[in-house]
């Protein structure tokens, strides 16, 4: 890498890290364009907000009891499938899923991040800076974000966050100057295991990719 590319990269570390402060230490303060919360205490589990550079996103991170953590990091998998499905394999493949998140650790944390969403046109086309939330293998990313990011709030709920849509929801929000929040529903994981549960997902998937189907307010 140049020095140039090096010194940049330096630069961008360094305002991601004051925006997770930012994030961590004045979250009551700040005017959000977008939000994800829990359900049941209205906790904030995600949310989008303009800063002087950009809008950034932030995401709560999450932190789970050992027995918790492995219930949870299965269920990603076992989400996947409808009950009649549900085999010994999935079983199997839900188990080694967590083996591998949790490798030697035994309680699933990943902590707070931020990620820098770069408006690029009013058609809420955008890029992304890195997405330092934590990543695993089934989880789905489009546009540098994943589709859904696993949140625990403290309340000890546990939801994925619909966080590309968030990032549409910020632009179109930002976009229109809303004075109000565009809140993007977090779904409970629990949720997903009720037969016939509703999802209220803001994603479709079509023959084109995933199209971000954001509830007009
Ligand atoms: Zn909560």
């Amino acid at each position: 890498m140049s020095d140039a590319g090096a010194e940049a990269e330096t630069d961008y570390h360094e305002r991601e890290q004051h925006v997770l402060n930012l994030f961590t230490r004045h979250k009551r303060k700040l005017q959000f364009l977008a939000v994800s919360r829990c359900a049941h205490d209205d906790r904030l589990l995600a949310g989008v907000c303009r800063f002087s550079d950009s809008l950034w996103g932030w995401h709560a991170g999450s932190r789970l009891s050992p027995s918790a953590s492995r219930t949870e990091i299965g269920s990603w998998h076992l989400d996947l499938h409808v009950d009649e499905e549900l085999s010994p394999d999935a079983y199997e493949q839900a188990d080694q899923l967590a083996d591998e998140v949790l490798g030697e650790a035994t309680r699933f944390e990943n902590p707070a991040s931020v990620v820098k969403v770069h408006s690029i046109l009013h058609d809420s086309s955008f890029q992304v800076g890195p997405w330092r939330g934590y990543r695993h293998a089934l989880q789905f990313f489009c546009n540098g974000l994943p589709l859904f990011a696993y949140t625990s709030c403290k309340c000890r709920r546990a939801y994925q966050v619909q966080m590309l849509a968030l990032a549409h929801a910020g632009i179109r929000a930002d976009v229109t100057s809303s004075l109000d929040s565009w809140n993007v529903e977090a779904l409970p994981v629990k949720g997903f295991l009720k037969r016939g549960a509703p999802q209220r997902s803001a994603y479709r998937f079509t023959s084109e990719g995933v199209q971000v189907v954001l509830d007009e307010r």
